[in-house]
């Protein structure tokens, strides 16, 4: 049983044992075998408000405790369903690069959707999704919002060069000042809708 309350979900979860993470993320893995196309799940979404949390884009993936140590100052706009929410689709903003600990693997473990291969996007977006899952946050709160280029009805297409603007390239996405936009945009980045 997947909990979609969203009061619930923001919890925050508690630290636990390897052994007990261990049991937990094949009870997740398992629910998320059952799940039609989920790709990640964490422990708080079937009612145990511990850290653990599985991803299964390239493989499965448990982890125990885990922690983002390092993300990159570049982020991009990705559209993020969830299990809890299934009726909502959100755009979200995440970072390109990601460096995570986890208690149950040795090392670091690295995700970057700077990639040709999409899959390496989902799977580093689910990582950031699921461990946000761990701490009570949901996709709505990294929702990605852009900025309107058109105020009413009949207000002309007018940008000052210090307003912010969103640009987008594929998946990539950048926001900054529209006086250094211009340089981009001849560079095949194009203004956000
Ligand atoms: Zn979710």
């Amino acid at each position: 049983m997947i909990i979609e309350d969203k009061m619930k979900l923001e919890q925050k979860c508690s630290p636990v044992s390897v052994k007990e993470g261990e049991e937990i993320g094949v009870r997740l893995l398992h629910e998320l075998r059952q799940s039609e196309n989920g790709i990640g799940l964490a422990a708080n979404q079937i009612g145990i408000n511990k850290r653990v949390c599985v991803i299964n884009v390239k493989e499965p993936l448990v982890l125990i405790n885990p922690k983002i140590v390092e993300k990159s100052k570049e982020q991009f706009v990705f559209p993020e369903g969830c299990l809890s929410f299934p009726d909502s689709k959100v755009k979200t903003q995440r970072h390109q690069d990601i460096v995570v600990t986890a208690d149950n693997h040795d090392g670091k473990l690295s995700f970057s959707a700077n990639s040709k291969d999409i899959n390496d996007a989902f799977e580093c977006v689910c990582v950031q999704h699921e461990i946000d899952h761990l701490d009570g946050i949901t996709m709505f709160d990294r929702e990605f919002k852009s900025e309107p280029l058109v105020r009413g009805v009949n207000a002309p297409l007018k940008i000052g060069r210090n307003e912010k603007v969103t640009l987008t390239k594929g998946s990539e996405s950048k926001i900054l000042k529209y006086k250094k936009a211009e340089s981009l945009m001849e560079d095949g980045w194009v203004l956000a809708k």
